[in-house]
């Protein structure tokens, strides 16, 4: 164990926090360990927030990331419905906004991110983001009483919760303002497959626009117009464009940030002894890389790496071996696995799509040149497990080769 130190304090207790402070016991950290979260409750996956958890298709504990006794057997000190309002870096401490001190050894950021807001859409009723449970929960609710809703955003989070509400029966309107859907993280193929699901289950796509205004009646959102004059009206709005890393605390404890907690491989940031973990964190020598900007990657895998990465840097143990970036969507019956980062279009990027073994299923590889950059899989788990083999031991099947469902992608692996 790293000397001296006895006691690790987590701030932000999802995915990044909870992986953190499990891989520490599992690293045999025999200290005390603090796990704090503003939320009240244990914690929960995000991922079912906009899937089967809004569609109210399952139990909400099934959602719990680990059960209420793993905390007591893993001696955890799990701190929950507390914010934390202050950080010390000098003195090594915490104040919780209860006005309790901690002392700490480590200390690990693990705030998360926090959702983008239209200012014309702050003060209504009706309106809606999606992050945590609560706000699930209030979504949850809220469809209930409506009809109709609208989306603005059509990235992965807007696309889910358009499904979810879909299959709830309820009448749906999706506002994009870019070319075309998840045009920042998904290859045109993948963006055109999608169109034409949530197509087919009617759902009202309009890409390319932009919204004009925004209407209400004593306080309550009641519609839109948009930028090429359509008017759309719906009792319930989910602004679903894009989150800001939260480094409230770490701008308090005076720590480097741009654009995320900066950190270096090791997931420390320029304060010894800090560290920061998941959607917050950004650490430019490890991360994925679009021309020469690094790319924070907001993912469930993002937050178990950099959380493993900080518990082995704490320990002074053995780093995790590197993936390709991984990430999943699921809507109506479909499910997207993609690994590594697509590149804007231009230069010498194109897209390959090879066909699956299941029926509709197939996948899509995109390169830069010769280099295999991701891949994106519907459908078909088999194509994906390949396409990730290929990203995670840097090897590119030549693209002719990819196109060609025959090619033994198998035995490409093993030569
Ligand atoms: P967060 O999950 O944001 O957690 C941060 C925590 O810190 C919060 O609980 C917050 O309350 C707490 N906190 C912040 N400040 C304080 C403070 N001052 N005091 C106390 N507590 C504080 N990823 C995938 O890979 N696949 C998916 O299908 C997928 N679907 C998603 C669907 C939804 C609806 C959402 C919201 C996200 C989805 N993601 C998905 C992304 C993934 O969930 C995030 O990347 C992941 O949750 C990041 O984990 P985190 O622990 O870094 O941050």
């Amino acid at each position: 164990m790293s000397k001296g130190i006895d006691t690790v304090i987590v701030i932000g207790a999802s995915h990044a926090g909870v992986g953190f402070v499990d891989a520490m016991r599992r690293n045999g950290f025999a200290g005390d360990l603090l796990l704090i979260d503003r939320l009240r409750g244990l914690p929960m996956e995000r991922p079912p927030l906009s899937k089967a958890f809004l569609s109210g298709t399952s139990d909400d504990d099934a959602h719990l990331l680990r059960s209420a006794d793993w905390y007591e057997r893993q001696n955890i000190a799990l701190i929950d419905g507390v914010a934390v309002s202050d950080i010390d870096a000098a003195a090594k401490t915490i104040r919780l906004d209860t006005g309790e001190t901690h002392a700490f050894d480590a200390l690990v950021l693990a705030t998360g991110a926090v959702p983008r807001m239209l200012p014309d859409a702050v003060d209504l009723s009706g309106v809606h983001v999606l992050r945590n449970p609560d706000d699930a929960k209030t979504l949850r609710a809220a469809t209930a009483k409506s009809d109709s809703a609208i989306v603005i955003g059509g990235g992965y989070i807007g696309l889910e919760v358009a499904a979810s509400l879909n299959k709830s029966g309820k009448k749906v309107h999706v506002i994009e303002a870019a070319d075309r859907l998840l045009a920042r993280v998904a290859s045109p193929a993948i963006s055109d497959f999608f169109h034409a699901i949530h197509s087919q289950h009617e759902v009202q796509l309009h890409v390319g626009v932009g919204v004009a205004s925004m209407q209400s009646r004593d306080g309550a959102f009641t519609g839109v117009t948009l930028s090429d004059g359509t008017s759309l009206s719906a009792q319930l709005l989910l602004v679903g464009i894009g989150v800001e890393p939260d480094m409230a605390l770490a701008r308090i404890a005076d720590v480097e940030c741009g654009n995320g907690i900066l950190v270096g491989p090791d997931m420390q940031t320029d304060k010894a002894g800090i560290y920061a973990i998941g959607d917050a964190a950004l650490s430019p020598s490890q991360a994925p890389k679009i021309g020469d900007q690094a790319i924070r990657v907001e993912s469930v895998h993002n937050a178990q790496d950099s959380a493993a990465r900080a518990a082995a840097a704490i320990m002074g143990v053995a780093s995790p071996e590197w993936q390709a970036p991984w990430f999943w969507s699921e809507q109506y019956d479909v499910r997207l696995q993609s690994a590594g980062i697509v590149p804007p279009a231009g230069g010498a990027v194109q897209q390959i799509i090879r066909p699956g073994k299941r029926e509709g299923g197939h996948s899509v590889w995109t390169f830069d040149g010769d280099r295999l950059c991701a891949i994106e899989a519907v459908r078909d788990p088999a194509g994906y497990m390949l396409g990730k083999k290929c990203l995670d031991h840097a090897r590119a099947p030549h693209p002719e080769d990819v196109a060609n469902p025959d090619f033994d992608l198998k035995g490409f692996l093993a030569g």
